[in-house]
């Protein structure tokens, strides 16, 4: 089932996630639908807090922008021939960051048609359980390593655009209080806090 996607104002988008037990009610359903939601919306990343669920859960799927790349014939692009990621990640911690920290523009499901040059590091080091609760220490890189560090700022409340320098934000402060209007043109289910 396609859930609709959170709209940046929203105060889940906000919360810091907590994390869930084994038992955790409908939790295979719940991660087969945001996978239908996250592909439905051309999204690589999407964690729990877009759909309105305040828990330590996320999803990355790279496969697609990667398949576009080689489609486009794109090898001046830094993400050029990496093997797919596919992941659930579920209670991560970061242990480290680390790595050159990089430029690179990026988008949110959660804030359509906004996107902007994001500089952070090029990798991240999670301690997290998987679908079926194995535990993992992972060090993601490359593109992956940039869509892990926005979906794991998702379940500590954080959303890309912080990182703006004020003049920037300024600039785009009018098309964000537009989004959580429902003012923005969309072709995928969002659900808009401020929707009159
Ligand atoms: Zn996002």
């Amino acid at each position: 089932m396609i859930l609709p996607i959170v709209a940046y104002g929203d105060s889940v988008l906000r919360k810091k996630a907590t994390d869930i037990d084994a038992d955790y009610k409908g939790l295979q359903q719940l991660i087969a639908d945001m996978e239908e939601t996250m592909h439905s919306a051309s999204g690589i990343g999407l964690a729990a807090p877009q759909i309105g669920k305040s828990i330590r859960l996320f999803i990355v799927d790279t496969e697609t922008a990667l398949k576009i790349l080689e489609e486009e014939k794109d090898e001046e692009n830094q993400f050029w021939g990496e093997k797919a990621t596919k992941r659930v990640i579920i209670n991560a911690k970061a242990v480290d960051k680390n790595g050159n920290p990089f430029s690179y523009n990026e988008g949110c499901l959660s804030i359509p048609k906004i996107r902007e040059d994001i500089e952070r590091p090029s990798e991240i080091t999670l301690e997290y359980v998987d679908e079926n609760f194995q535990s993992h220490v992972e060090t993601f890189k490359g593109l992956a390593g940039r869509v892990v560090q926005h979906e794991y700022d998702h379940i500590e409340g954080v959303l890309f655009v912080d990182y703006l320098k004020p003049l920037k934000k300024r600039l785009i402060r009018k098309k964000l209080e537009n989004i959580s209007k429902g003012e923005v043109e969309v072709d995928y289910k969002m659900k808009f806090p401020a929707k009159k």
